[in-house]
């Protein structure tokens, strides 16, 4: 619990306990007065009507004793004199007590009797001294007399009994009614006295608690003094109230003037301050901001009890530099200084939730993998960047359309223009960026070309990976086409889209149900006319329709699905290659076709390692068909790869020769058994003497470097002539076989060279 929060408590739980015992000592005060009242009235009551009455009573009953008394001695000693003295005197009394007592009770009937007794008492003592003082006494008639007397005192006794029992009573009943007036106002005491005690007990507490507080706060206090970080107190209406000498530094430092600490707040500090007070959830709100070049954290506290706010400022410059830079890094790419890819993404993501329409964009420098190739990566990667600079700088200078852009990677930018730009638009932004780019020259004179793909939001998809798979989809078909009309998406592209992915799904399954197959097409030596090995080429029927591997490897490459099936004709060749040995044929050669990405896989070395170990079959029997693509991932690795595969004793081909883009120094460093001159010069070889020139240039090339050269697509005979009279070392075509299913060329063999 905060110290603040037991202020208020002390301070809530000290008022409600002085109310209750103000309240309660008000109430106690009227009962012990109004019963005190009742008290005294009757003590009073008691004091001056019924103790004096029973006084009286008992006054009165000696008195008309005495008087019998002395009558009873007049008669026996005679002395009148003083028997006169002492029975007036009585008599005086008894009837002054009576008296009184007619005052007191009243003409009650009791009193009545008794004055009549009284009456008759006095009438007879009359006569009785008549005759004791007679000169002839009669003293039997005085001794009769006597008896009358004293029957007529004792007659009076019952009456006088009675008025005592009344007083007596009333007595009872008074000194009943006292005690428990007496007994209530006890107890009101006691009880008065003990929620008296309880509260003092209670607020004993709640002063301790407030002193240890005061204590704690006093501490505090102390501290803001000592803190080396900046400490403001504000009152409600923000007015400075208290700062340390730590914030007169920092005024000093900020240059902003002494005593000028509000200009030290946030510019929202009442937005933070409602939202404590409306809340109402915690005392305090944690915020960051900026003054001049420093960031501060701020810590924003509510003291209840004091209605005042605690500023304590904790400078974060540091931190948030660190911050600032780490966020740079995680947003952009480091050498061209342009918003990475996964900035791109939460942008466009970003973008999709407002649901406004913007266009997305990709570009890219075309032959990359040849700048790369010819040029090396250090200096395609200062080319990249200086792209990414010139980028940057024409879409500022035409930035109408409010284009941003991003690196994506290697040879691949991206563009997101905010407003939804139409097929015209979209042209112009290209030929200005086209003209641009064409009249920059780049490092070592190169001059950079680039493919373009758009693809607006909403139509052309929803999301990041639609609208990037789609303009992805525009450029691969405006470069490859070379119409740059052709450079936004449309419906025709999104349905080709849509026929790739099914077949993708298609193969997906196909690979699960084995229906793949592997065909051999026999390889014939020019020289001894005899087959010397078959390439392995992957059959699929999709549908009762046979799929051209040229339309599904690429997709296979495209959606990784060609690791697993890379593996599944690795393993199948050999397996198929190792029971040609085995049938005798044990010097063929078995062609598998190795895809650059299966190739650029970290582990491909030991998948084959692996594959020759299970399938039993020798390196010498197996040929790995690669295409100078593979360089384009890590040339250097590739090198190594084909090292180590070289060692491992397999045969390499580079197939489709003369299509690619390495230049002839690699193939020094290739290490590589054979070249395979693309069908594409041999197609019309008799006919184009250009093509001619160029398998005869290879044929001479691959006898400089000693390496074999195999000719494919060969139709017909004057083709395999030609391609004899120029020493080309093998052919591979129609001509000579067909691809054949695997029974079909065994057979095949059979008739060539039987075993
Ligand atoms: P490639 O490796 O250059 O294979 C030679 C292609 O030429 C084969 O086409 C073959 O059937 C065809 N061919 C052979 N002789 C002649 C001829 O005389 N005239 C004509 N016009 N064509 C001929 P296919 O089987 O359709 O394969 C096409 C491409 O698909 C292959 O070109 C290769 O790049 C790829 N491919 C085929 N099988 C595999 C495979 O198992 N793995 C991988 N990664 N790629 C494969
Ligand atoms: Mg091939
Ligand atoms: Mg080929």
């Amino acid at each position: 619990m905060s110290i603040n929060i037991v202020n208020q408590l002390s301070h809530r739980l000290i008022n409600l306990i002085f109310a209750i015992v103000l309240v309660l000592g008000i109430a106690v005060s009227g009962v012990v007065f109004y019963k005190g009242d009742f008290i005294a009235k009757k003590a009073v009551e008691l004091i001056s009507q019924q103790i004096p009455a029973y006084d009286l009573l008992r006054k009165l009953n000696n008195s008309l004793i005495e008087k019998e008394r002395f009558l009873y001695e007049f008669y026996a000693t005679e002395q009148q004199q003083q028997f006169e003295r002492g029975y007036s005197e009585t008599n005086q009394q008894a009837q002054r007590v009576f008296d009184e007592l007619m005052v007191r009770f009243g003409d009650i009937p009791p009193l009545q009797i008794t004055k009549t007794s009284l009456n008759e008492l006095n009438i007879l003592a009359d006569e009785f001294v008549q005759n004791i003082t007679a000169s002839q006494t009669n003293w039997a008639l005085a001794r009769q007399q006597l008896r009358i007397i004293s029957d007529v005192r004792r007659a009076t006794s019952p009456q006088i009994q009675q008025l005592i029992t009344l007083t007596e009573n009333k007595v009872e009943e008074s000194e009943h009614v006292i005690t428990n007036g007496l007994e209530l106002v006890r107890l009101f005491v006691v009880l008065y006295g003990l929620a008296t005690l309880i509260l003092a007990y209670i607020v004993a507490k709640a002063i301790k608690a407030y002193l240890s507080t005061a204590a704690n706060n006093q501490r505090l206090s102390l501290f803001s003094t000592r803190n080396p970080n900046p400490v403001i107190s504000l009152d409600s209406q923000n007015t400075v109230t208290y700062c340390n000498p730590a914030t007169e530094n920092l005024l000093k430092k900020l240059d902003l003037g002494m005593g000028n600490a509000e200009l030290l707040l946030a510019k929202d500090i009442k937005v933070y301050q409602t939202e404590i007070l409306d809340e109402g959830i915690a005392d305090s709100k944690q915020f960051e901001y900026q003054i001049a070049q420093l960031y501060f954290q701020c810590d924003l506290h509510w003291l209840e009890d004091q209605r005042q706010w605690d500023m304590h400022l904790t400078d974060i410059t540091e931190r948030k530099k660190f911050e600032l830079e780490l966020q740079y890094r995680a947003s952009h790419h480091l050498q061209t200084g342009l918003l990475n890819h996964y900035e791109l993404e939460k942008t466009v993501t970003q973008l999709c939730k407002t649901e406004q329409k913007f266009t997305f964009g990709l570009i890219e420098i075309r032959s990359f993998s040849q700048l790369i190739s010819g040029q090396g990566v250090t200096v395609a990667s200062t080319v990249v960047n200086e792209v990414a600079t010139s980028l940057d700088n024409i879409l500022s200078s035409i930035d109408k359309a409010g284009c941003r852009i991003f690196y994506v990677g290697e040879k691949s930018f991206a563009l997101v223009c905010t407003t939804d730009l139409n097929n015209k638009k979209i042209d112009s932004l290209v030929e200005q960026i086209d003209q641009k780019i064409a009249a920059t020259i780049f490092h070592c004179q190169y001059q950079v070309q680039l493919d373009f793909g758009f693809a607006n939001y909403p139509q052309h998809g929803n999301d990041y990976k639609q609208l990037h798979k789609n303009s992805l989809a525009a450029l691969d078909k405006s470069a490859s086409s070379g119409d740059r009309s052709q450079v936004l998406f449309n419906l025709q592209l999104g349905e080709k889209l849509y026929h790739e992915q099914q077949l993708i799904e298609d193969m997906r399954v196909a690979i699960q149900m084995a229906q793949f197959e592997l065909y051999f097409q026999p390889q014939m030596s020019l020289s001894s006319e005899k087959v010397i090995g078959a390439e392995a080429l992957i059959r699929w029927q999709r549908n009762g329709q046979w799929m051209s591997p040229s339309e599904f490897i690429p997709l296979a490459e495209r959606s990784g699905l060609i690791d697993i099936l890379g593996d599944w004709i690795l393993h199948t060749a050999c397996q198929k290659a190792q029971n040609l040995v085995s049938l005798g044929w044990s010097d063929l050669v078995i062609a598998v076709n190795i895809s650059p990405l299966q190739f650029g896989r970290k582990d491909f070395l030991s998948k084959v390692t692996n594959v020759l170990k299970v399938t039993g079959l020798e390196a010498k029997n197996l040929e790995l068909e690669v295409t100078e693509g593979v360089i384009i991932y890590n040339e250097n690795e590739a090198i190594e790869t084909l090292a180590q595969l070289k060692k491992l004793g397999v045969n390499l081909a580079i197939d489709d020769f003369g299509t690619g883009y390495s230049s002839l120094s690699y193939l020094r460093r290739f290490n590589i058994d054979k070249l395979k001159i693309d069908q594409s010069f041999i197609h019309d070889i008799q006919h184009q003497t250009a093509d001619q020139s160029i398998v005869r240039t290879i044929i001479e090339l691959g006898r400089n470097l000693e390496l074999k050269v195999i000719a494919e697509g060969v139709e017909g005979l004057e083709q395999q002539a030609i391609l004899a009279s120029m020493g080309c070392d093998e052919i591979q075509g129609f001509y000579f076989s067909h691809p054949l299913p695997e029974q079909h060329f065994i057979d095949f063999l059979q008739q060539q060279i039987p075993v």
